[in-house]
């Protein structure tokens, strides 16, 4: 069970992929718990990632693409994975491609939680917290009782500059600039599954799930 799992901001990845790994056993590698291993492993490549990372630099693809391909060699990836953050870009994928044929693997599906952008939108920017106590609300998923009033302390609600309409959006746009190649080059190959991001987070995993079923045989 060789999986990509592909969603933007607010799709509610993070969740699904508990659920994955949580019923079928298969290591969860999302990018960012793939550095720290190889820092705190020493390792030659993680080593050099930890170096760019402390200048505050990117992480140049090479060094990348070589912790993917040691962290994916590790046995307990012989009855599959789960790749969450990786590929970013079509160059990504490629090497990607060619890291699993060398393993004698290939990728068995791309699951994308795809969820329109206007709920995205509603869903990324409806957090309100508390001048207060700091208590956090959602407009669509916790309301508070009162509009703009916390529940806990009557305190006034606001809303965090990272969460406002504009710089959500403009992530949004970033992001969506990044997927669509991506899924473009998976479509071409058969691998892309896209899943309804837009139901009731069981029910998008049990549309996961009931795809997953034919392959765990
Ligand atoms: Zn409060």
């Amino acid at each position: 069970m060789n999986l990509v799992l592909m969603g933007l901001p607010g799709a509610g990845k993070g969740t699904q992929a508990e659920r994955i790994v949580e019923k079928y056993g298969i290591p969860h590698i999302s990018t960012g718990d793939m550095f720290r291993a190889a820092m705190k492993e020493g390792t030659e490549l993680g080593l050099k990632a930890k170096s760019f990372m402390d200048e505050g630099a990117l992480v140049p693809d090479e060094v990348t693409i070589g912790i993917v391909r040691e962290r994916l060699s590790k046995p307990d990836c012989q009855g599959g994975f789960l790749l969450d953050g990786f590929p970013r870009t079509v160059a990504q994928a490629e090497a990607l491609e060619s890291i699993l044929e060398d393993l004698g693997k290939k990728i068995d599906y791309v699951i994308n939680v795809d969820v329109d952008k206007d709920i995205l939108m509603a869903r990324l920017t409806g957090r309100r917290i508390c001048k207060s106590c700091g208590a956090t609300y959602h407009l669509v998923f916790n309301p508070p009782a009162v509009e703009g009033k916390c529940d806990r302390c009557g305190g006034e609600l606001y809303q965090r500059a990272d969460d406002n309409e504009e710089t959500v959006q403009n992530r949004l746009d970033v992001n969506l600039k990044q997927t669509e190649p991506l899924l473009d080059f998976y479509r071409q190959k058969g691998y892309l599954k896209d899943i309804n991001g837009q139901q009731e987070i069981h029910t998008v995993f049990e549309d996961i799930d009931e795809l997953l079923k034919g392959l765990n045989k």
